[in-house]
């Protein structure tokens, strides 16, 4: 029998997002409070990684701003009475490589 087991989190519980270049296996990381804006190319090889003026540009630009307001400790955000926490499964799962051949 598998045994699930779940993380419960807090926002203010986010020590840093990770971005890692397909191209390279680089890694940019920044905490919430820190990160200013949307990393487009990798710091390390110089390729893409996320495309200006692209949808996902624009949503993590909102995550950014999101995390910012919402998982700011010092900050009480004007109308929520209630603690906001997350789940998430524990389970194991592959992270596909970037080399791996598709399906
Ligand atoms: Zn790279």
């Amino acid at each position: 029998m598998t045994k699930e087991s779940r993380i419960l989190f807090e926002l203010t519980d986010i020590i840093s997002i990770n971005f890692e270049c397909q191209n390279c296996g680089g890694k940019i990381g920044f905490s919430p409070q820190n990160w200013k804006s949307v990393p487009c190319k990798c710091s390390n090889c110089g390729g893409l990684l996320v495309a200006a003026g692209s949808d996902a540009e624009k949503l993590l630009g909102s995550l950014s701003e999101n995390l910012k307001g919402l998982g700011d400790p010092e900050k009480k955000l004007k109308g929520l009475n209630a603690i906001l926490r997350m789940e998430f499964s524990n389970e194991g799962k592959a992270i596909p490589s970037p080399n791996a051949p598709e399906d």
